[in-house]
């Protein structure tokens, strides 16, 4: 449909509605004053009322000789002339009692009545003509919904195209190529929201996935950047497929028919659900859900539970979105064995974050970089968040107790991948190494059914377990 300036209609509702109209019909003062003339002079007599009662009062005053007379007005009774009680016997015969109230009279004439008659008439009269006339307007437009409707799309077309345009040339878009192939190939990337909010310089970075480099497992600490890295992504894709330049310096994506994310740890206790129980939904639903040509978005899952039962959902999750989707994923986490999947799974691979620590501070870089990170920077985090020193000092105590203990059972010769490579949770071959001897604690805890325990025998459990241990030392 050719588009038209719509001069007519324009022309119309200058002339007819207000400048600002009130918000309801009902209120009056919709339609402009000079567009019709029978409704100027009904409001012309609702609106001068004014005038005419303080000349009235005036008069009335000086005709009875009662100073203290008075004009008033209410719902119920309508216009009234109040005399205090005590002068109620000086008033002129031609006054009508109308209402006694506490110390003083209320009084009617036939002027007052006359001019109220007139006036809650002429406002009545001036709604109607008002709605009356309003109508009209809307048969009038209702011939032009059509075209109106095509205008508004297209104006609303190029005020999205050109917002997006403005931006691009404003911050330094560029434009994406499409291919056919599975493609999605980002150098420096940027989110363009944090870019413009975080106050300190953004750090740019790349991203590839292709057929045969499907998921990154991203590492690294928190704070690093890892959600930042994930949704810059999504972002990038949704602005190139709507039609938008992308905030990059260069961008080739392949074919994606949806993106799906578990970002996020929102409850909905309200509607019943733990985070935990939210954050498996949502992840049930992406399994489901996603196709080989799906964008798959994973930011910590497996954090609402405990340590095993998330680490091991997490990584039967990752394996299966790798494995049997072969979707492109994003897989943020903070455990660290999963870094081991890209020797399992093929398509995947290792990135990380990372920060440093400078004296007493912890510099995050923001920088993706291949492999996966070594250090969780965690206590460094919890310190900058203001948890308290003696807290961070006992944690640290209890930390460097904890990775002995690792370390004594580690073999000598292995580097820091092979102690992933072999926790016990992810190990390829379940049987225990030869010649270390099972005690009797790890005995009873192999024989544990986990899942048949209630939370009361788990309890006990531990305890017993850490009598035998405190025996045993
Ligand atoms: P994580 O998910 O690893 O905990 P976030 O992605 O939430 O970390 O990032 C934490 C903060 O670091 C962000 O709020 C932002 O201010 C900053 N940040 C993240 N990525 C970058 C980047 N590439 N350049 C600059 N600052 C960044």
């Amino acid at each position: 449909m050719p588009l038209s300036g719509h001069d007519e209609t324009h022309a119309l509702l200058e002339r007819a509605i207000a400048a600002e109209p009130s918000h309801f019909l009902r209120d009056g003062d919709v339609m402009a004053p000079g567009f019709d003339t029978a409704l100027d002079e009904l409001r012309r007599i609702s609106t001068h009322t004014d005038e005419f009662l303080v000349d009235l009062e005036r008069r009335e005053r000086e005709r009875t000789g009662i100073a203290s007379l008075r004009l008033g007005f209410n719902r119920v009774q309508g216009f009234f002339i109040e005399i205090a009680r005590s002068q109620a016997e000086h008033v002129p015969k031609d006054y009508i009692r109308r209402q006694t109230v506490k110390s003083a009279e209320r009084f009617i004439t036939a002027e007052l009545k006359g001019f109220e008659d007139r006036v809650l008439g002429a406002r009545e009269k001036s709604l109607a003509r008002e709605r009356e006339l309003y109508e009209e307007i809307l048969t009038a437009l209702g011939a032009q919904v059509t075209s109106l409707q095509a205008t508004a799309a297209a104006l609303a077309q190029i005020d999205a195209l050109a917002s997006l345009a403005g931006r691009a040339a404003a911050l330094e878009w560029v434009r994406p190529e499409f291919v056919e192939e599975p493609v999605l190939s980002i150098s420096g990337g940027r989110h363009p929201v944090v870019e413009r909010l975080a106050g300190q310089p953004f750090v740019p970075n790349d991203l590839e996935l292709h057929a045969g480099r499907r998921m990154l497992v991203i590492t690294g600490p928190n704070m690093g950047g890892k959600s930042t890295y994930m949704r810059q992504t999504a972002l990038i894709a949704i602005l190139a497929y709507i039609g938008s330049f992308v905030p990059a310096a260069a961008a080739r994506i392949g074919p994606l028919d949806r993106i799906f994310t578990r970002i996020g740890a929102a409850d909905d206790l309200a509607g019943g659900r733990s985070t935990f129980m939210v954050e498996m939904t949502e992840t049930a639903n992406i399994l489901h859900s996603a196709t080989a040509r799906s964008l798959v978005l994973m930011d910590e899952i497996g954090r609402g539970t405990s340590t095993f039962d998330g680490l091991s959902l997490a990584w039967a999750t990752a394996r299966y979105l790798a494995c049997r989707i072969g979707c492109f994923a994003l897989f943020a986490t903070h455990y660290f064995e999963l870094t081991a999947l890209p020797r399992e799974a093929e398509g995947c691979a290792n990135v990380h974050l990372d920060a440093t620590e400078h004296g007493e501070q912890l510099v995050f870089l923001h920088a993706v970089k291949d492999g996966p990170a070594n250090r969780s920077y965690g206590l460094q985090v919890a310190a900058l968040a203001g948890v308290p020193r003696e807290v961070i000092g006992e944690a640290r105590a209890r930390l460097e107790a904890l990775e002995a203990e690792r370390d004594g059972r580690r073999s000598p010769t292995a580097g820091p991948a092979a102690v992933q490579a072999e926790l016990p949770l992810f190990a390829p071959s379940p049987a225990p190494r030869a010649g270390a001897p099972i005690s009797a604690i790890e005995a009873e805890l192999a024989a544990v059914d986990a899942d048949a325990l209630s939370p009361r025998a788990a309890l006990e459990l531990v305890y017993r377990l850490r009598e035998k241990l405190s025996a045993r030392d």
